[in-house]
């Protein structure tokens, strides 16, 4: 099983540790050599830091990650292209078209977008039957769900095959058709969003707003915790794309925004809502 990782980020990095955890041969392909070395070295750190409850015939091996930045060239042969660059329809098209034009017609596409229309990217692709959503969540190798998207022109033997690529990674997939944010993103973004408005009002501190979150409603984490996890730069663009697609309910709230326009984007930051002043850069 040869899959293709286009964006060796947060995201990218993650896929490409289960990936690997499943035994597949990973190609991770970035704009430049610096942040693939990184990359690489982050999924190494993970990589050896796992249990050591397996078999050693079982036990992930680096051996099977190759990192470029030529796609073309990485797919060849490809099983799958999972794309994982930054949230921008215009770099994901120009990926997928550059992906369905170097692999065979039997490869399946896939986008890790977040909110993006996966019919649209499909179209502008040029091969709206092979391309599917694969939404991965974060941090990937413990996170259980992935949210497979049916674009209307996705064929239901790639959704079919690209479900069960997400068993073969450990995962718990949920097939569903493509909308704005796709299921948890849509509701997680109106819960982040009515904790900023609670917090602006006064309403509470936001480590009450969190307390409140983890205990009555049992969530792991409470709002702003996850909005620093996930960055408030990336929870912004989401908001923005269902404000413009599906109205007035999801208007990003204002303090929210001066948080975006201050910087203070969460962990990644070393400042979100909280404070995180020891950050390790190293992840
Ligand atoms: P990131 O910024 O950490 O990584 C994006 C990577 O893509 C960068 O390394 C960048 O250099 C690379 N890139 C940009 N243009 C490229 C190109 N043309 N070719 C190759 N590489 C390119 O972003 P991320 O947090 O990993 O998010 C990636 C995608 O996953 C986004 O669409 C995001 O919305 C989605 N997503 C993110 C999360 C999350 O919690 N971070 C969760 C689910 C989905």
């Amino acid at each position: 099983m040869k899959a293709v990782i286009v964006g060796a980020g947060t995201m990218g990095q993650g896929i490409a540790e289960v990936g690997l955890s499943a035994g597949w041969e990973i190609h991770l392909v970035d704009v430049d050599q610096e942040i693939l070395q990184a990359a690489r070295s982050a999924i190494m750190r993970r990589l050896a830091r796992r249990p050591a409850d397996r078999e050693p015939a079982s036990q992930p091996s680096i051996d099977t990650l190759c990192l470029g930045t030529d796609l073309r060239t990485a797919c060849l042969r490809a099983d799958v292209v999972i794309e994982t660059a930054s949230e921008d329809l215009a770099v994901k098209v120009g990926i997928l078209t550059a992906a369905a034009e170097a692999t065979t017609s039997d490869a399946i596409l896939a986008t890790n977008t977040s909110a993006l229309s996966v019919t649209e990217m499909g179209a502008a692709s040029g091969a709206p039957h092979r391309l599917v959503g694969l939404h991965f969540f974060n941090p990937v190798p413990r996170m259980r769900l992935v949210e497979v998207i049916r674009g209307l022109e996705t064929s239901e033997a790639v959704v079919e095959r690209a479900a069960n690529f997400c068993l073969e990674l450990g995962k718990d997939p949920v097939i569903l058709n493509d909308s704005p944010a796709f299921v948890a993103s849509r509701v997680n973004a109106l819960i982040g969003n009515e904790a900023f408005t609670m917090l602006q009002e006064g309403v509470a501190s936001a480590e009450d707003i969190d307390k409140a979150l983890r205990l009555g409603l049992n969530h792991p984490m409470g709002p702003f915790e996850l909005g620093d996890l996930v960055g408030w730069d990336v929870r912004y663009k989401v908001l923005q794309h269902l404000h413009v697609t599906l109205g007035d309910r999801f208007r990003p709230n204002p303090l929210m925004v001066k948080y975006v326009q201050a910087g203070r984007l969460g962990r990644k930051t070393g400042r979100g809502v909280y404070e995180y002043p020891a950050i390790d850069s190293k992840g």
